[in-house]
């Protein structure tokens, strides 16, 4: 079973998210659980909690299938310690925020080296922000996003992504979130089934199909291997419709989120119908 959504909106309050979702015909959502361009937030309070919790049994969203994203302002790598101190204590605010909301994951961007250290010192940092995380909190794991490589973000390769979990300390708290976008234009080819094919097979043989825990459904608007990200809306860009035929057919992604991150939120609906049409 394939369980689509998007990342809608929690304006107005996270319990929001859940009927946003609902409205698009989703089975799945993302959401940022704070304003994803500030630093600081207000706690939740019990009354959007319970709210939340409320409409997301409603309305038969189970907390495997909702995939909260962290703050854009998080640099998990940072090179400095001021930097560095600031996002792990976000960071830790954000799982504990998912931990209040009863939510099992929380995805995250890697890190950027920002020039200042070397890509492998990097991504010791990043499995040390991830292991501080797991230590304060319970229950919710850390889902790391595979990135399009641009600027100095690591995790665009799955060698690196590997290299972050086998420094993580709890290796049943890490997962993996692999972005179709992403994927493409750090120059993995996903445009027929061989191509797809060849390149999950990497996934499989270099991550491992166990730690696939969700997956950003997205066209793009770069080339192959571009190394910028920019999302498109499905079938409009560079990848195509026949990647995502052959991903809702393949059952590996069974049972996990499969979010749309496209830029047009009136075609979310459409694009979810879309998708459960190409279903064989
Ligand atoms: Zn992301
Ligand atoms: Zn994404």
């Amino acid at each position: 079973m394939k369980y689509i959504g998007a990342h809608v909106s929690a304006g107005g309050g996270v319990e929001n998210a859940p009927l946003n979702a609902k409205e698009i015909g989703a089975k799945a959502f993302a959401l940022f659980t704070k304003n994803q361009k500030q630093w600081n937030a207000s706690p939740l309070t019990s009354k959007s909690i319970e709210a939340f919790k409320k409409n997301c049994s409603d309305n038969g969203f189970h907390s495997e299938m909702i995939l909260p994203h962290d703050g854009y302002l998080i640099n998990l790598g940072h090179p400095e310690v001021e930097g560095l101190t600031k996002s792990r204590n976000a960071f830790v605010d954000e799982m504990e925020r998912c931990e209040q909301l009863g939510l099992k994951m929380l995805n995250f961007h890697p890190g950027s080296h920002l020039n200042i250290i070397s890509p492998s010192e990097c991504l010791s940092r990043i499995a040390g922000s991830i292991n501080i995380a797991l230590e304060r909190t319970n229950g919710v794991t850390a889902v790391i996003e595979n990135t399009a490589g641009q600027g100095t973000n690591m995790g665009y390769t799955f060698e690196q992504i590997a290299e972050i979990i086998s420094q993580v300390e709890d290796k049943t708290r890490v997962g993996v979130c692999i972005d179709t976008c992403h994927t493409f234009t750090a120059g993995y080819d996903l445009r027929s089934k061989d191509v797809f094919n060849q390149t999950f097979a990497k996934f499989s043989e270099i991550i491992g199909w166990h730690y696939l825990k969700a997956i950003h459904l997205n066209d793009s608007k770069k080339e192959l291997a571009t190394r910028v990200d920019r999302h498109h809306n499905i079938g409009q860009g560079f990848i195509g419709m026949e990647t995502f035929e052959v991903l809702m057919n393949d059952n590996h992604f069974d049972n996990m989120p499969i979010i749309l991150e496209t830029p047009d939120d009136n075609l979310w609906a459409q694009e979810i119908s879309l998708l459960y049409s190409l279903v064989k």
